[in-house]
C-alpha cells in the first residue's frame, strides 16, 4: 500500500501540471504523489473510479465572497466547495482592516476548503452593500498596511471597488489610497468597475503589471469596449502591460454581449471567476462551472477555461507550485466532473440568453487529499429575496442542477 488515495480511468486535464489524457492520479497524505497510466488499485487504500469522467485541480476562484453573517454579501464556502470542485477561494474585500481578525477565527479556521483574502482598503470591509468608500475616514492606508503585514499568510493583496455608488462622489481617491498600500506592502491590487464615474480611463491608469480588474466583462459604463465592440486602447494597453483580466460573473458584471466581443476579437479573459455572493449564487451565476460552461458557449475549449480557473489564478496569486495544479508535490485539490451534453439555456446578469452544448458538473471535491461531504447551504439572509428573473429561471427548469437531470434523460 504506498498511496492513501486513487483517482483512475479519469480524463485528466491539467493545464498547470502540464498532464492530459487518460492518467490515474495517486494521493499520499496531502500531497499529490504520482500521476500517470496504470497505477494498479492495490497500491492505494482507497480508489475512486473516475471513468467517464473529467479529473481537473481543484478549481481556484479568484473572486468570492465567504464573510458569512458578517457582511452584506458572504456565503459559506464549503456547501458550495463540496458540490462546485472549488477548493481555493480569495475573498476580495469582503473584510476590512477592523474585521480582519474576525474573518481568520469565524471563517477560515473553521473551514475545510483553502480561503484567502485580499484586504480592502476600506477599514470597514463590505459590511454594507456599498457606500463602502464614500467617507474617505475608512480609507486609511496605515491600518491597511498594518493588519495586511501582521496577517501576510492570509492577505494576498488589496482590493478597492470603484464605481458611482462605491464612492459616492470620493472619485478616485480611494483608488489612489489602494495603490499606495498596495505598493508599500508589495503586492497586487484588485479593482472593481461597474458603472461610472469615475471614467474607466482614469481608473486604468492606477494598474500596474500584476494587477487585477475584475468584472472585465461588465456590460456598465465602465466596459472595456466600444459601442462597435471594439476593445478600448486603454484596456488593450493596460492589457498588454500585465495587468491580469478577471470575470467577476456576479449580479450584475457579466455581459454577454461584452465577453463574446472579446473572445470573438481573440481576447480570451486571463481567468474566470464567479463572484459567488448571497445575490448571485441563485443565478443567473449560479456557480462557477456553470460560469465556466458560458465560456464554452462563447468558444473557448474546456482546457482553455480549465486554465482560467486553476493554473492561471493560482498564478496571479504566486501559489501556482501549491494549488491549481496536479504536479507531483502540489497540494492533494482535486475536482472530478462531468461535461454534461444538450441544448443548455445559458443567461447574463442582463438575462441575455445563450445556448451552448456542455454543462460543466462536479461529482467529487477533494481537499488536502480528502473528499469533501456534501453539506446543505445555510438559508438566505434576511435581506434577500429572489428576484423576478431568479424566480423565472427556477420555474423554467434553468437551473443547473434541473438542465443536468434534464440531459440524463
Ligand atoms: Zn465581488
Amino acid at each position: 500500500m504506498h498511496f492513501d488515495l486513487l483517482i483512475k480511468g479519469g480524463e485528466v486535464v491539467d493545464p498547470g501540471g502540464g498532464h492530459q489524457g487518460r492518467v490515474d492520479v495517486a494521493i499520499k497524505r496531502n500531497r499529490i504523489a504520482v500521476v500517470e497510466a496504470n497505477i494498479p488499485p492495490e497500491a492505494a487504500f482507497r480508489v475512486i473510479d473516475a471513468t467517464d469522467q473529467y479529473v481537473t485541480p481543484g478549481l481556484v476562484d479568484l473572486h468570492t465572497h465567504v464573510y458569512h453573517n458578517v457582511t452584506t454579501w458572504g456565503i459559506q464556502a464549503d456547501p458550495v466547495a463540496a458540490r462546485s470542485g472549488v477548493t481555493t477561494w480569495l475573498d476580495v474585500g469582503s473584510a476590512g482592516a477592523y474585521n480582519l481578525p474576525g474573518f481568520r477565527e469565524f471563517i477560515v479556521k473553521p473551514a475545510d476548503a483553502r480561503i484567502y483574502a485580499l484586504l480592502n482598503i476600506s477599514s470597514i470591509g463590505l459590511t454594507a452593500p456599498t457606500w463602502e468608500l464614500a467617507n474617505l475616514n475608512h480609507c486609511d492606508v496605515d491600518i491597511c498596511c498594518k493588519l495586511t503585514d501582521s496577517h501576510r499568510d492570509l492577505v494576498l493583496g488589496i482590493k478597492v471597488r470603484i464605481d458611482k455608488n462605491t464612492t459616492s462622489g470620493t472619485g478616485v481617491e480611494p483608488l489612489r489610497r489602494a495603490r499606495e498600500a498596495a505598493e508599500r506592502c508589495e503586492l497586487p491590487m484588485m479593482v472593481h468597475i461597474g458603472m461610472g464615474p469615475p471614467d474607466i480611463a482614469d481608473v486604468l491608469a492606477f494598474l500596474r503589471p500584476g494587477d487585477i480588474l475584475t468584472h472585465c466583462c461588465t456590460g456598465h459604463s465602465m466596459r472595456l469596449v466600444d459601442e462597435t465592440g471594439k476593445l478600448l486602447d486603454v484596456a488593450r494597453r493596460a492589457w498588454d502591460m500585465g495587468v491580469v483580466m478577471d470575470i467577476g460573473h456576479g449580479a450584475g458584471s457579466f455581459s454577454f454581449n461584452t465577453a463574446g466581443a472579446m473572445i470573438d476579437a481573440g481576447h480570451q479573459p486571463d481567468v474566470i471567476s464567479s463572484d459567488i455572493h448571497q445575490f448571485s449564487i441563485h443565478g443567473p451565476l449560479f456557480d462557477l462551472p456553470t460560469c465556466m460552461s458560458k465560456f464554452l458557449a462563447l468558444g473557448m475549449t474546456f482546457p482553455q477555461v480549465v486554465a482560467a480557473a486553476t493554473s492561471r489564478p493560482a498564478a496571479v496569486l504566486g501559489l501556482q507550485n501549491e494549488i491549481g495544479t496536479l504536479q507531483p508535490g502540489a497540494l492533494a485539490d482535486v475536482a472530478l466532473f462531468r461535461l454534461e451534453q444538450g441544448d443548455f439555456p445559458f443567461y447574463d446578469v442582463h438575462m441575455n440568453q445563450r445556448n451552448g452544448n456542455t454543462l460543466i458538473r462536479n461529482t467529487v471535491t477533494i481537499v488536502n487529499g480528502r473528499p469533501m461531504a456534501l453539506l446543505a447551504d445555510p438559508p438566505p439572509m434576511p435581506w434577500i429575496e429572489l428576484t423576478g428573473d431568479q424566480r423565472s429561471l427556477i420555474e423554467r427548469g434553468h437551473t443547473p442542477a434541473a438542465l443536468a437531470a434534464s440531459s440524463k434523460m
